[in-house]
């Protein structure tokens, strides 16, 4: 059986979701990614790794994969031609119409992969949003978490590979090499921004930042060393991270569940 919802037929809803059953809804990105990567990058990320956990814990766990949003919150790449971002608040409806048209299902889990950290932050709200307004439990989970947000981090990066650099370069190389342009593939790290202590991406004092505050290439990170076999290895690792993750959220229940 496929577990990819839109693959259903109306009829078959009411045999194969039940109360068990857990929503995946993958959010991507089109926006520019630097000279080397494509523009769909964010959306080649989370598809195929929403594709790769329904394949491999779908059954097991109930999944069912709705499809990826393509174009989401890329905001701080609003001046670059190409880039198609979704205002904050058109996002945020967006996923209010989606959850007021999943929530008379039988299904009361959803799950949001998210492949581009500038969603995150809306996404956290979101969930609240969406348990408040639909009932829904709601989860927010990433492929890999980007180093601002507590993710991992080379030393070279020092916490700034977070928009085009190793991670995300070698996960290309792995899924689609024909879309990168390793010739391109410059460092580009803030250097001003390594020895804060607070003021830097993942510390105490968060600040607005749009991509191209930090040179005209677009990115923001190192992504010379990227190569397609530490892209497989943390293709792996995410599916095998978000495995576990869905299983806590399979068995996860509100001591009191007055919501839904
Ligand atoms: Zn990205």
């Amino acid at each position: 059986m496929t577990r990819r919802f839109a693959e259903l037929r109306a009829p078959q809803v009411d045999e194969v979701v039940s109360e068990r059953s857990i929503l995946i809804q993958p959010f991507g990105a089109v926006e520019q990614h630097g000279p080397h990567l494509p523009f769909n990058t964010d959306l080649v990320v989370a598809d195929a790794i929403s594709r790769a956990v329904i394949t491999e814990f779908g059954e097991e766990l109930d999944l069912f994969m709705l499809e990826p949003f393509a174009y989401t919150k890329s905001n701080e790449h609003a001046w670059s031609p190409g880039s198609i971002w979704m205002n904050p608040t058109t996002l945020l409806a967006m996923i209010d119409d989606l959850a007021r048209s999943v929530a008379p299902l039988p299904a009361r889990k959803i799950v949001f992969i998210n492949g581009h950290g500038g969603n995150s932050s809306l996404l956290s709200v979101a969930l609240r949003e969406v348990r408040l307004h639909h009932g829904l439990m709601t989860f927010l989970m990433h492929p890999s978490v980007p180093p601002d947000q507590g993710g991992p981090s080379t030393e070279e990066e020092h916490g700034m590979g977070i928009h085009g650099g190793l991670g995300e370069t070698s996960m290309m190389l792995h899924l689609r090499p024909e879309l990168v342009d390793m010739q391109a593939a410059v460092r580009n790290v803030p250097a001003a921004l390594v020895d804060n202590e607070k003021v830097k991406f993942g510390g105490s004092v968060p600040f607005g930042w749009l991509s191209n505050d930090f040179g005209p290439d677009g990115h923001i990170g190192d992504p010379t060393g990227a190569t397609a076999e530490r892209g497989a290895r943390q293709f792996a690792a995410a599916v095998a991270n978000l495995g576990a993750s869905l299983r806590e959220v399979a068995a996860f229940e509100y001591p009191m569940e007055g919501g839904a």
